[in-house]
């Protein structure tokens, strides 16, 4: 059993996550060099990070200068959910395997991105969650009931593109992830609005000709739903990189020590 310390409380994690986070330190080692990143947990708050959503947690690679970490930001750090914690190590791990990021140059971090790299990340994710041990479908199942909901109580679908292609994204994550019956619900919640539909039907197809479990068909599949979406035409959609940056982060780390 290992402990953490978050805000100053010492908190007692779980095998399975004891596990994520060792594969997660083992990999940083080999990917990025001496002395690895380990992982620390703060409030998003602290951060002010995507303060437009809300339930959100995030992670992301930080250095003050003395050490390198990843820092998970969770929604909520009064009761740790250690899935959260698990889900968001575990997109760092499928990055540093090679798996693509995209990001909107013009506008980072927009609903679009996000939800972008979402469905081209959560299929594998999910199925390592599973492997160690966490359950995921109650979360998932229960953003899907949310959608039908707010699908079938919405009248007005005359959405700006952008927030039209962001609301397809996200039934397109729940479509893949969900379970069968959840899926049939939406699937039905979706048919019966037109312009969702075209979008959400349109993305599916797409990624029925990629494998998501492989990196480089992940990297083929967001090429072309980027192109598909057409979201380039109010974004500047740029892929990158993150693993030479850390190994250069950790490098200035070594070089400032010696
Ligand atoms: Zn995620």
């Amino acid at each position: 059993m290992t402990t953490i310390k978050v805000e100053g409380r010492e908190i007692t994690v779980s095998e399975n996550l004891d596990r994520v986070v060792d594969d997660w330190y083992q990999l940083s080692l080999e990917k990025c060099g001496r002395p690895g990143i380990p992982f620390t947990i703060k409030n998003r708050r602290e951060f002010r990070l995507l303060p437009h959503l809300s339930r959100v947690s995030t992670a992301f690679p930080y250095s003050d200068g003395q050490v390198v970490v990843l820092v998970v930001a969770l929604d909520n750090t009064d009761a740790i959910d250690e899935a959260t914690v698990a889900h968001e190590i575990l997109h760092w791990i499928l990055i540093l395997e090679g798996f693509p990021q995209f990001k909107d140059h013009k506008q980072p971090h927009n609903d679009c991105q996000i939800m972008l790299g979402s469905v081209l990340s959560h299929v594998p994710l999910n199925q390592r969650l599973a492997k160690y041990r966490f359950e995921y479908l109650t979360e998932v199942d229960g953003l899907a009931d949310e959608v039908v909901a707010a699908i079938t109580q919405r009248e007005d679908w005359n959405l700006a593109r952008p927030e039209l292609i962001a609301k397809s994204l996200l039934c397109v994550d729940i479509l893949q992830n969900c379970t069968l019956k959840k899926r049939q619900v939406l699937e039905e919640a979706v048919s019966i609005n037109t312009p969702l539909a075209q979008y959400v039907h349109g993305c599916l197809d797409v990624l029925s000709h990629y494998d998501l479990m492989d990196s480089e068909s992940t990297r083929r599949a967001g090429r072309k739903l980027i192109s598909f979406l057409g979201l380039n035409k109010f974004g500047n959609y740029i892929e990158y990189d993150t693993v030479p940056k850390l190994r250069d982060m950790l490098k200035a780390l070594r070089d400032h020590q010696e």
